[in-house]
């Protein structure tokens, strides 16, 4: 027997709609690229360019008459490489509503890497923010399958180009009617093309579907999820091209929340501006954002006076980088956990009922681990041999996922990576009794000792909460005893010193004895990758004949 409700598609396009309809009137702000001259006949002032869902949606549907018009197909895909910011925003919703594909790339990559996925991809469309206009000339002739390259500003900012003859982004939409039907098809289509940073190899692209984006904003909007609302101005630091800014510009659409998009300043001094300015209540992004605004926060004296809670991911968060945002500016950090493959969200690090009680120190343990997982994705450790591990919260093993909005399959690829039906993740974690997950390492930065395992997670978040530590990273470096014991290496704050012997005094009482790093290396920064993490490979490269004492 059927059931006999709506066969409604869950699509993205409807996410605008909604948005349109019951919360027209919300606020989309976004920091210009082009600065404060930028002029497109909207309301603008110092650089910041303001608007309502309701005008976002009826630019998304002039450029998807636009698009139309240029001859992008279904199931055709068109690249971003953008800051966050309004037109990028009308793009996501414009590209995937009308069938085709947003393939977001980050334009960190290398300008080579960048012409690889642009092929391997074969975007039809590639829209760029100024800034990005030297990579476009640089890889336009590599790019053969790119038949359209849209400047996203206005005419009197267009780019001189050498090797491209670039459309204009506000030309473009001012020769089109607002009057567009988004089509209805099948919510498994493809909608949104994300590649992973590919440290190792090329990189590889996760294909989102409809279905999958929406499942997964919808998780990410619970109060164990984000917990977001129509009542909050959301600020994304984290950018839309690394995994759709988790998922902030669907579930923002959905809830009816403010949005202020950061465009390209995303020093503490710019971003702590638009906290006050725009009234932020939430913001999300990487532990070394973080540290770099609360370094701002330090230096100016300034607190923020409506951000209640950020979301940090993507690293392990620093028990230091949460205790200080906490204790010194009552500022909520809540921990998650995700990937690329998953859309992201993997797990969010909030309390349950049965915490409330405990003593702070008790709580601040269980909201520093990575988290418990929402309805939608189930989470197992095992052994080598592939059997499954206690949940102890003790028992460290390989973590695998499933659900609805993780990969099946990588984009063009014939094998599934797959195992028995789970997404092998990589990580290494412990489960509890309560579902929260805690990463102790990736599986390739694991430190092996005697045949023991070595939390290089743990033995950094212990650096870091040492005052005179601005950054720190622990790598195995190659011992003829014990396979391998760990190296400590340290960017010391400005201005602070610290000897050798008083950080490894600092891990005393703190972990095992024979955990205790075996030197320390001081360095003025590390190698940090695409998405803002340190690159463990390059640093066990730059440290390849290091000799321990
Ligand atoms: P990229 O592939 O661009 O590095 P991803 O976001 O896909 O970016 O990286 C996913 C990996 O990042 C995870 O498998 C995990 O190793 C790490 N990661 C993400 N969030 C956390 C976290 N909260 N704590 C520890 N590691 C994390």
């Amino acid at each position: 027997l059927m059931g006999q409700m709506m066969d409604v598609p869950l699509l993205i396009s409807s996410l605008l709609v909604h948005a349109e309809k019951y919360h027209g009137d919300a606020e989309i702000v976004s920091r210009t690229v082009e600065g404060a001259s930028a002029d497109n006949g909207t309301t603008i002032n110092k650089g910041i360019h303001r608007y309502t869902y309701r005008d976002a949606a009826a630019r998304a549907r002039q450029l998807a008459n636009a698009l139309t018009r240029l001859g992008l197909g279904d199931g055709e895909r068109a690249a971003t490489l953008a800051w966050n910011g309004y037109r990028h925003f009308e793009a996501y919703y414009a590209i995937s509503g009308m069938g085709s594909v947003v393939h977001t790339i980050n334009p960190r990559l290398h300008p080579e890497q960048i012409a690889w996925i642009a092929n391997h991809a074969e975007d039809r469309v590639l829209f760029f923010d100024l800034t990005f206009a030297p990579i476009v000339d640089g890889i336009a002739a590599h790019c053969p399958n790119v038949k359209a390259w849209i400047a996203m500003t206005d005419r009197a900012h267009m780019p001189a180009m050498k090797n491209v003859q670039p459309l204009c982004y506000e030309d473009l939409l001012a020769a089109e009617s607002d009057a567009y039907d988004w089509p209805s098809f099948d919510e498994k289509a493809a909608a949104c093309l994300c590649y992973t940073s590919g440290t190792t190899g090329n990189p590889k692209g996760v294909l989102y579907s409809h279905r999958s984006t929406l499942l997964h904003a919808y998780a990410a909007a619970l109060p164990d999820g984000l917990s977001l609302s129509g009542c909050e101005v959301v600020l994304p630091v984290v950018p839309m091209f690394h995994v759709n800014a988790w998922t902030l510009p669907y579930v923002c659409a959905m809830v009816g929340a403010k949005i202020v998009f950061p465009g390209a300043a995303l020093d503490g001094t710019s971003v702590c501006e638009l906290f006050e300015t725009e009234r932020v209540t939430f913001s999300a992004g990487v532990p070394t954002v973080w540290l770099a605004v609360l370094q701002h926060l330090q230096k100016t004296g300034h607190k923020p006076t409506t951000l209640k809670r950020m979301l940090v991911g993507g690293s392990a968060c620093p028990p230091a980088l949460m205790q200080a945002f906490e204790r010194d500016y009552g500022i909520t950090l809540v921990h998650g956990w995700g990937m690329t493959e998953m859309s992201p969200l993997g797990t969010v690090g909030n309390l349950k009922q049965k915490h409330l009680s405990l003593p702070e120190s008790e709580q601040f343990a269980v909201r520093l681990k990575q988290g418990r997982p929402p309805y939608g994705v189930d989470l197992k450790i095992v052994d080598p041999e592939g059997r499954e591990l206690p949940r102890d919260g003790q028992t460290s093993g390989d973590l695998l996922v499933r659900g609805p909005w993780i990969i099946d399959r990588y984009f063009k690829a014939d094998d599934s990576p797959l195992v028995d039906g789970w997404f092998p993740t990589g990580d290494v974690a412990t489960l509890d009794a309560d579902g929260y997950m805690q990463i102790t390492d990736r599986s390739k930065d694991v430190i092996k000792s005697g045949g023991e395992w070595i939390s290089s997670i743990d033995l950094e978040n212990i650096a870091m909460a040492h005052p005179a530590v601005a950054m720190a990273a622990v790598i195995g470096i190659a011992h003829p005893k014990w396979d391998e014991r760990p190296l400590l290496v340290v960017v010391k704050k400005p201005d602070a010193e610290v000897a050798r012997e008083e950080l490894l005094k600092h891990y005393e009482g703190k972990i095992a004895k024979w955990w205790t790093p075996d030197d320390v290396a001081f360095t003025d920064a590390l190698p940090l990758g695409a998405t803002g993490k340190v690159q463990k490979n390059k640093l066990r490269e730059q440290f390849r004949d290091y000799t321990l004492p």
